[in-house]
């Protein structure tokens, strides 16, 4: 999987993507172009798409994609493209909510919650997956969540 002209690896807090050029609003960034693969074993840098489907690590670029309580992409699940929320200027990092694509991250083979350094104003502090949010930040990442956190949300 190759980095598209439009992005670079950065150092941030660990390593980071940053745009090299603006990116607008609406556009698809990249595709996740992994293995899509059934099986039920997960980790932070496999995405878990539905029940049985994930998608698998490619070990490429994609993993250096951070966190933000306040992104400026998401993911497009139907497609798999990261796409861009709003104008993403140059030299702004990429950013996706981890809680729309992740529903527990204390329960893994290894606890994966990890404390957010995103400082934005809604800061969510502890990421741990959307399990542990209020209802209130379920309904508001409600659009943006994978199809897998949909039927566990209508579980609840
Ligand atoms: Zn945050």
């Amino acid at each position: 999987m190759n980095i598209p002209d439009s992005i670079e690896i950065k150092e941030s807090n660990g390593k980071g993507l940053f745009a090299k050029r603006l990116i607008k609003k609406g556009s698809i960034v990249f595709h996740f172009d992994g293995k899509i693969g059934d099986d039920a074993h997960t980790n932070p840098e496999s995405l878990q798409i539905d029940e049985d489907k994930f998608l698998e690590s490619t070990a490429g670029f994609d993993n250096f994609l951070n966190h933000s309580c306040e992104p400026n992409c998401n993911i497009d699940w139907e497609n798999l493209n990261l796409v861009a929320l709003r104008n993403i200027q140059i030299g702004e990092e990429l950013s996706f909510d981890y809680n729309t694509a992740e529903y527990d991250l204390i329960n893994m083979v290894e606890n994966c919650s990890f404390k957010c350094n995103c400082g934005s104003k809604n800061c969510i502090g502890k990421v741990k997956g959307f399990r542990y949010l209020t209802l209130e930040q379920k309904k508001e990442i409600q659009k943006f969540i994978s199809p897998f956190l949909k039927k566990k949300f209508e579980q609840e």
